[in-house]
């Protein structure tokens, strides 16, 4: 599990935490207002951010201290970028021949087309997959997206909600899926964590939340149209 215990980092007059929050194998959803903290959570995570005070294990291990590249981390960012002098095949680093996982992960995000290009040449809906690929390669032991279908187009981002969903099912490792959109989160996440003004306000199965929210912010977000 990733664990965050009297997390707290603060911007000016925006205060995250302190947050104590568990991310259990699956895929947990992190829902929340613009501007209530969610990337700053996974920049911490990722090592891109310095907590003021608290610390972060994974799977036991302190990882707060640790450089981004030795987390173990895999990222989908909103601003990601891929190495622009590589090209995609390169970027995903499997060389010649990709594993059966690998070719699978290819298929379901439709690059195998994109592989001998480079990155500055390709769209930004096929930046963000290829973003994906990479993530999903690595076999990380933590997936970090931050609105990872945000920037594709409507059709392809309601097809691949689903099977996303049927690829993060499969990792046995714990996923944070940061959206805007709720419908996206119920459909990708088992579990959902809601974010308000820096605080996690209640995390939870779907269901749960939905049927019982702790307070009227809660109540009140679930309710809106995204
Ligand atoms: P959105 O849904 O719009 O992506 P978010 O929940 O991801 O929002 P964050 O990006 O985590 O929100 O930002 C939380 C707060 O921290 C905001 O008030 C933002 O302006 C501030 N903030 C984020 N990054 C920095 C930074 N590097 N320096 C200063 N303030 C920052
Ligand atoms: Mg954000």
């Amino acid at each position: 599990a990733l664990k965050l215990t009297d997390v707290s980092l603060s911007y000016g007059s925006f205060i995250l935490g302190p947050l104590d929050v568990a991310f259990e194998t699956g895929v947990t959803a992190v829902i929340g207002p613009s501007g209530s903290g969610k990337s700053t959570l996974l920049q911490l995570v990722a090592g891109f951010e310095r907590p003021d005070t608290g610390t972060i294990t994974l799977d036991g291990r302190r990882i707060d201290r640790l450089p981004p590249e030795e987390r173990s981390v895999g990222m989908v960012f909103q601003n990601y970028a891929l190495f622009p002098h590589l090209s995609v095949r390169e970027n995903l680093a499997f060389g010649e021949a990709p594993t059966a996982d690998a070719q699978e992960t290819v298929e379901m995000l439709e690059i195998g087309d994109l592989l001998d290009r480079s990155p500055e040449t390709l769209s930004g809906g096929e930046k963000q997959r290829v973003a994906l690929a990479r993530a999903l390669v690595s076999d990380p032991s933590v997936l970090l997206l931050d609105e990872p279908l945000a920037s594709l187009d409507a059709p392809i981002r309601r097809r691949l909600r689903f099977e996303l969903r049927d690829v993060l099912a499969d990792l046995d490792v714990p996923v944070v899926y940061v959206t805007h959109d709720q419908d996206e989160a119920a459909v990708v996440g088992d579990r959902v964590t809601i974010v308000h003004d820096g605080s996690v306000v209640q995390s939870g199965p779907f269901e749960g939340v939905f049927e019982a929210p702790d307070t009227a912010f809660v109540a009140e977000f679930l309710g809106m149209e995204n």
